[in-house]
């Protein structure tokens, strides 16, 4: 043993320099070893913890996932919007709607949006709004339906030729409390009720002139998919209101440049002037004898109020040309419209005129011409209107409305026809 302790001595002596490299070296290797142990043990805790993160993450989705974060929506057009608006309103990212008009641009115009014409969207509300689908009709037959790629972002565009069969329906029923509910419960479809209540408008004051048990009769179309189910509805053909036992037929008549609804004497449903040229408003003093609320002595009030909240939109009662757009003292903003030789119209205390309203712009009968305000001698919004006929203020709500378009000669022939022809169907359906 003594042997071969000496013989390593002196192998150690003679090869100190070799020794301590190859011990340098193992222990060079067993640090790195050990290292790459520990770095690994320490990259599988951090996984543990990624999986930590991620696992919370899905939880956080689920729970978000319960919350109504996606709202679906319908929208209806009317009058003035545009896709910005209807989008911003329910906050939908400027970026979003650049790039839904980008591909719906592509092979349709919407630029021009139609009255009544029904959008259908859904959102994702998250810090930003997203758009999830969007669906809006070309027309009866064609629609237009946007998905979102969710991977990619973009929206993956499809057109839908709707194959919807048209049928004509025929309803009648007595107004026991209001013509909607009347309506509602023969299964008349909103947008039905909503146009006849529109096609007599310029003759009917809904709130006032319907008295119990008065009846209505309504022809319409309606279009219907392969399950029955009704899809879209169509013109109203025929409508009739009989107050207090006197008719009121109109009939729908199809022709170029004369569409719409007219009386048994083709007289159109629109009107030359509307008796009230504001929508969803309260007829808050009538024409007459009152004691003025500022003034406080007895003053004929030569026209009608309506009150209705700040803001609210006036309307051009019929076409014509503005004659004055200004101050007028105790009327405040003021504006003043001849329609033809006879009558001109009169809207007060206007809060502010609409854009491009002034002296000797023509309008059309509806257009927004100012919005309510309480200018000049008032005491709260309202709407003062007048009409005066041949000069003199006359009272609006009496006024024999002075008809619109009257059908003549070959014209009133082809609306005769028609007319008889929906008459026998009518009774043709009764029977
Ligand atoms: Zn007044």
């Amino acid at each position: 043993m003594k042997f071969g302790l000496f013989f390593f001595n002196r192998f150690l002596r003679k090869n100190l320099n070799t020794v301590l490299l190859v011990s340098l070296s193992l222990l060079t290797i067993i640090i790195l070893i050990s290292f790459n142990n520990l770095k690994n043990l320490e990259s599988k805790r951090y996984q543990n913890l990624l999986d930590n993160v991620y696992l919370d993450k899905s939880i956080k989705n689920i729970i978000n996932n319960l919350n109504p974060k996606y709202e679906d929506i319908e929208h209806k057009i009317s009058e003035g919007d545009t896709f910005d608006k209807i989008l911003k309103k329910y906050d939908v990212s400027t970026n979003e709607i650049k790039e839904l008009k980008r591909i719906l641009n592509k092979k349709n115009n919407i630029n021009s949006l139609e009255i009544n014409q029904l959008i259908k969207f859904t959102i994702e509300k998250n810090k930003i709004t997203q758009i999830i689908n969007f669906e809006f009709p070309i027309n009866k037959k064609k629609k237009i339906f946007l998905t979102k790629n969710f991977e990619s972002g973009d929206f993956a565009y499809e057109e839908v030729i709707t194959n919807l069969e048209k049928k004509i329906v025929y309803k009648e029923g007595i107004i026991k409390r209001s013509l909607y509910r009347a309506a509602t419960s023969k299964k008349i479809k909103p947008n039905i009720i909503i146009d006849f209540a529109r096609i007599y408008g310029f003759q009917i004051d809904f709130q006032r002139d319907i008295r119990k048990n008065d009846t209505f009769h309504i022809l319409y179309e309606e279009f219907v998919g392969d399950n029955e189910e009704v899809l879209e509805t169509g013109n109203i053909l025929f409508a009739n209101i009989n107050l207090g036992g006197q008719d009121n037929e109109l009939y729908f008549f199809n022709k170029k440049n004369y569409e719409g609804h007219y009386d048994v004497q083709g007289k159109s449903a629109v009107k030359a002037l509307m008796k009230t040229p504001i929508n969803g408003a309260r007829l808050s003093s009538s024409f007459g004898m009152r004691k003025h609320p500022i003034l406080g002595y007895n003053k004929m009030h030569k026209g009608t109020d309506f009150a209705a909240p700040k803001g609210t939109p006036v309307m051009a009662s019929g076409d014509g040309q503005i004659i004055k757009a200004a101050w007028c003292g105790g009327g405040g903003n003021c504006v003043k419209i001849k329609h033809n030789k006879t009558y001109s119209t009169v809207y007060a205390h206007l809060s502010k005129f609409a854009a491009g309203i002034k002296k000797g712009a023509r309008v059309k009968q509806g257009r927004i011409i100012g919005y309510v305000g309480s200018t000049g001698l008032s005491t709260g919004p309202h709407l003062h209107y007048e009409v005066i006929e041949n000069g003199k203020k006359i009272n609006s709500q009496k006024l024999k409305l002075p008809s619109g378009k009257i059908l003549k000669g070959d014209i009133r022939k082809n609306f005769e026809i028609d007319r008889i022809k929906t008459d026998i169907y009518i009774s043709e359906l009764l029977n």
